[in-house]
């Protein structure tokens, strides 16, 4: 298949492609054996630049746009690689960039921009609220120059391997406030000073390698000048960053779907049986090609809703129903591919059974499925909401 004439930004995922053939699968599964980070192949990406794509030009980075760090993310995915590692690296700083202030910027963004400063952590998600955001109780007081933090997050991926992280805070109650989503603020908070003086950071062992830990906060000092944009407004700054978030992760999703596609194609037309490749068996070749048609109306959808993106439109439901779209034909793909392997489907040094763990993920996290169905058939549709 002529993937070339279809693709976007090819000399990109060209570069990501021969950078990525240096992690092989062997890399992976020693990695998700011993739920190990993957700094070698972060460091390459950071050095490569393909990290700070997003960052405008005047602050070190390319200046491109989500365009192009979808294309670096469905390679890395295509390749066998996982970009949950650093993914976060790109899009976090964007909460800086739209709404921090002068001084932010300057001060964060080059360092950022270079991965001198890792902010790659992003803390929304409570253990006690869930999905419900505007129920998050982790709570930030003002005592002169500093906020002094108290609460709990949970899966906040990366803590351990970030110099700063963005974290959504009440700064007054949900029942004093005129709407639920108002009274929450940003801040930034030093990962490297707050460890130890008022911030507990605990691992989290999960089905997949993606470090993700529960956070403890008991009085951490977060000095004022750290607040991103005015104080109250912080869910505004927390959604758009959330629909950049998702159409990223929908690329991850397009890439594993490639991968999963690409292996169980190849090893269709390879594997004989009953005297024949088993590719010439229906009940094998149909659910491929429908994993490929599920994989190219997502990988449209995701494109577009980058477009949306890129050009300053409204994307929320774009980005939503590509997330949804991708990670399903993901699924989809994932499992048809360990049906196609049999028994070595489940082999470890096959790698399927590692990417079939890591990308189930997508239809929870960063959004769950039925919370963009609510979306869409309430805000898209006018239908009744249920909560
Ligand atoms: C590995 C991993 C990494 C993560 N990384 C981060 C991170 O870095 N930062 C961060 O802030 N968060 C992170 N998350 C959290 C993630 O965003 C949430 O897990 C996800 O949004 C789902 O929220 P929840 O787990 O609280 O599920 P819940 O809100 O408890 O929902 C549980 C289930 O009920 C369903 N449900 C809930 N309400 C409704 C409803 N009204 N109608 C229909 N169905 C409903 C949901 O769809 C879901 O399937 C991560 C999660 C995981 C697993």
């Amino acid at each position: 298949m002529d993937q070339a004439a279809t693709e976007t930004f090819p000399e990109i995922r060209e570069a990501v492609r021969k950078l990525c053939a240096g992690f092989p699968g062997e890399y992976w599964r020693a990695k998700d054996r011993d739920r190990a980070y993957p700094t070698e192949f972060v460091m390459a990406l950071t050095e490569a630049g393909f990290l700070s794509v997003l960052i405008p030009e005047t602050f070190g980075g390319s200046g491109l746009g989500l365009g192009a760090a979808t294309a670096v993310l469905e390679e890395i995915h295509r390749s066998g690689c996982n970009g949950g590692a650093c993914h976060a690296q790109m899009y976090t700083m964007g909460t800086v960039l739209k709404h921090g202030n002068e001084a932010q910027k300057q001060t964060y963004l080059p360092k950022i921009a270079t991965g001198e400063l890792r902010l790659q952590a992003f803390g929304v998600t409570e253990p006690g609220a869930g999905t419900d955001t505007t129920r998050i109780s982790t709570f930030a007081r003002r005592e002169g120059d500093h906020y002094v933090v108290k609460g709990q997050k949970i899966w906040i991926s990366r803590a351990e391997h970030s110099d700063l992280m963005v974290l959504l805070v009440r700064t007054a109650p949900r029942d004093e406030v005129a709407k639920p989503s108002d009274g929450m603020s940003v801040l930034l908070v030093d990962l490297r000073t707050a460890v130890g003086n008022g911030l507990t950071i605990r691992p989290i062992r999960t089905m997949l390698n993606h470090a993700t830990t529960e956070l403890f906060f008991d009085d951490l000092k977060v000095p004022v000048e750290n607040l991103v944009g005015e104080e109250g407004k912080g869910f505004r700054y927390i959604l758009d960053g959330m629909n950049a978030e998702r159409i990223l992760i929908a690329a991850e999703c397009i890439g594993d779907a490639k991968f999963f596609i690409d292996r169980a194609s190849a090893y269709a037309k390879e594997r004989e049986v009953f005297g024949g490749a088993i590719g010439r068996n229906q009940g094998v070749q149909f659910p491929i090609a429908r994993a490929h048609v599920q994989m190219s109306a997502a990988e449209l959808m995701v494109r577009h809703a980058a477009n949306l993106f890129d050009t300053g439109q409204a994307c929320g439901t774009e980005a939503n129903m590509g997330k949804m779209l991708a990670s399903e034909a993901s699924w989809f793909a994932a499992d048809t591919c360990l049906q196609t392997h049999g028994g070595f489907g489940f082999a470890e040094d096959f790698d399927i059974e590692r990417k079939f763990r890591e990308t189930r993920l997508y239809q929870v996290a960063p959004i769950s499925t039925n919370l963009i169905l609510s979306h869409v058939g309430t805000h898209v549709l006018g239908m009744p909401k249920s909560f």
